[in-house]
């Protein structure tokens, strides 16, 4: 039998981000996938800050960067009735709107990108192969049994029709939106699946002239009449600029899905784009459902599932590919702690405590974007009539000089607007908070958000929270607080005064064989705030501490400085109990 300490399901986002986690962080881990190789067409591409910060800290965000199109070119949000045709308004998204723009530079040390999968997962596989994954393609799940020991999963070689076992200490179900491992473990969902059909159509063509002066990831196109009875709207998706193209069109999920063709596509293609006469390559297309549907907890025993497994969502505010990748960051520092024997194996429960609740907001976020496209609908007069010449006539009737037309614009203006929900939610992207026995809380009063939580980040220091970036300097050089932190290890931030924390850290860490990474700002420390940027953020006094877990979520925090050096052991050590479930150490560390 094949032996390994994490058995990983599905080469995804998902399956390849925890593979290479595992394997940076020294842990045994085999990597299955049913099909030959990883994503062969791009689907999502869309690729936050905190995804970003995911692949800095792995050290693969420069590859990304390489391959990816910049934040300047993705923010031209376009309403139109083709890309040839008028065009009936705009929104600055991503971030790139000079009003928008510094919430997000301010947020993070990365920048978003745009990044189709089939060209992030070889990044994300690749690494993770080269660093110690063992890489299986053309192996299916069928099945598996666990014990108090671990677990014996069954997989299929497709090539042979051999089915093989293999035992690991935990498994993890990344195999996507239909995963037979979630549905194995038997975990609970909420929702529905398949409450829209769509249609992805991927081809080539030289569209610069309709879009380079305008340049987006997205073309929204509204034709009424183009499809039997709808509003008749597709998107027409940059894959790279600007030959390469995704459109996604819908169909009625109550009817029998349409029978593929290059013509049907090229046709639809063609309409969308409004010019017949562009040559078009199509590369590829698909049938797939808009899906609406959550686990509520993630995992049974040793088998954790992540990713599409849990969450099944429309691409919606780019959110499907960017969660999958943190699910992986939550969960893997915790298998790595418990396989090391740093931390108890209660400290996996807490994935389920922390992701579940994201699972939902996610969920419940990308299929309330698509419902919001409806005040776009009403402003033009599309809602009310099936005839698509009254619809035309309706979008047509917002160009006169009345009140009614002048009321028509604004309230277009105004639904367009609104879909900053969709294309310049921050906060959805970056205000995950964490309650969870990992968690130390602080007894302070939660202040709860100064802006709209879904469209504005909120750093905060407050146990919970995702660690603030902020820029500090050593030797003269940038350096984010995010740099600190992550490599697989706790990061404790101090200032001066504060060097009884540190002291303890390290005996701390001796003691439980659990490094911790610390940093002391102020002049001729470790770090310098030359900007004073950390004593704007951190809500601490300058000796006090925050503490960070290794997937740079806050863990701990003490307003004031220690006592003394006991003092900060004894906290400390406490405070690394409650998050690893592990005490007994403190005696050890106590004495030291
Ligand atoms: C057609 C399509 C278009 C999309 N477009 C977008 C978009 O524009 N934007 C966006 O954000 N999201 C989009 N998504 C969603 C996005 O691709 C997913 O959110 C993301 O891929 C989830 O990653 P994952 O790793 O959880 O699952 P997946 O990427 O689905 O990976 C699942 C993995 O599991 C493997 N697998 C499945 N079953 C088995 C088995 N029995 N045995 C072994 N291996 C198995 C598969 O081979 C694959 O490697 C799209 C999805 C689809 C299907």
């Amino acid at each position: 039998m094949i032996e390994t300490e994490v058995l990983i399901i599905g080469s995804g986002p998902a399956g390849s981000t925890t593979a290479l986690l595992l394997s940076t962080y020294g842990i045994k881990n085999i990597c299955v996938t049913k099909y030959r190789w990883l994503a062969e067409t791009p689907r999502a591409h869309i690729t936050n800050q905190r995804a970003l910060e995911i692949f800095r800290d792995m050290g693969v965000e420069e590859d990304v960067k390489r391959l990816a199109v910049k934040q300047e070119w993705m923010g031209n949000t376009v309403f139109c009735t083709a890309l040839a045709g008028e065009e009936l308004g705009r929104i600055q998204t991503w971030g790139t709107h000079p009003r928008r723009k510094a919430d997000y530079t301010l947020a993070s040390p990365t920048t978003i990108c745009d990044l189709p999968q089939n060209l992030l997962e070889p990044i994300l596989f690749g690494a993770a192969c080269e660093r110690g994954t063992r890489p299986r393609f053309d192996f299916e799940y069928l099945s598996h049994v666990q014990d108090s020991d671990g677990v014996t999963t069954t997989v299929r070689d497709r090539l042979s029709g051999e089915e093989q076992k293999i035992r690991s200490k935990y498994l993890v179900g990344a195999d996507g939106g239909r995963s037979k491992v979630a549905e194995d473990i038997g975990l609970p969902f909420e929702g529905k699946m398949g409450v829209g059909g769509s249609m992805n159509i991927v081809f080539e063509a030289d569209l610069s002239k309709y879009v380079a002066h305008r340049p987006s990831v997205l073309y929204w196109v509204l034709q009424p009449g183009s499809n039997i009875g709808g509003i008749g709207m597709g998107l027409v998706r940059m894959v790279r600029p600007w030959n390469e193209w995704l459109i996604v069109w819908g169909y009625d999920i109550n009817a029998e899905p349409p029978v593929m063709t290059d013509e049907l596509a090229t046709d639809i293609a063609h309409k969308l784009i409004g010019d017949a006469t562009i040559p078009i390559k199509i590369k590829s297309y698909s049938i797939w459902t808009v899906n609406n549907m959550y686990a509520t907890a993630l995992s049974a025993g040793r088998v954790f599932c992540m990713g599409d497994a849990v969450h099944r969502h429309p691409p919606s505010n780019g959110l499907g590919s960017n969660t999958s990748v943190q699910d992986a960051y939550n969960l893997a520092w915790k298998l790595a702690a418990v396989l090391r024997g740093q931390a108890e194996p209660g400290l996996l429960d807490s994935y389920n405590a922390e992701r579940a609740p994201i699972a939902r907001q996610i969920v419940t976020r990308a299929n309330q974007s698509i419902a919001e496209f409806g005040p776009i609908f009403e402003a033009l007069g599309l809602l009310n009539t099936a005839d698509p010449e009254i619809m035309r006539e309706h979008m047509a009737a917002r160009k006169d000089n009345n009140p009614t037309a002048a009321a028509q614009r604004e309230a277009l203006r105004k639904a367009i607007a609104f879909k900053d929900y969709e294309f310049n939610c921050h906060g959805v992207e970056l205000n995950q908070r964490y309650v969870s026995a990992a968690i130390v809380p602080d007894g302070e009063p939660d202040p709860g958000f100064a802006r709209d939580p879904e469209l504005y980040y909120q750093p905060t220091t407050r146990p919970g929270a995702h660690l603030p970036h902020v820029w500090l300097q050593q030797a003269g050089h940038d350096v984010s607080t995010l740099d600190i932190a992550g490599h697989g290890k706790f990061a404790l931030f101090t200032g001066i005064g504060g060097e009884a924390w540190v002291t303890a850290a390290a005996a701390i860490a001796a003691a439980r064989n659990l490094p911790i990474t610390t940093a002391v700002i102020g002049p001729d420390r470790d770090y310098e705030d030359l900007h004073g940027e950390w004593a704007n953020i951190r809500e601490i006094d300058e000796a006090g501490v925050v503490l960070a877990r290794p997937d740079m979520q806050v863990a701990f925090r003490a307003r004031h400085a220690a006592a003394s050096v006991q003092d900060a052991q004894a906290r400390l050590g406490a405070a690394l109990d409650h998050i690893l479930g592990k005490p007994g150490e403190g005696a050890q560390s106590k004495a030291a």
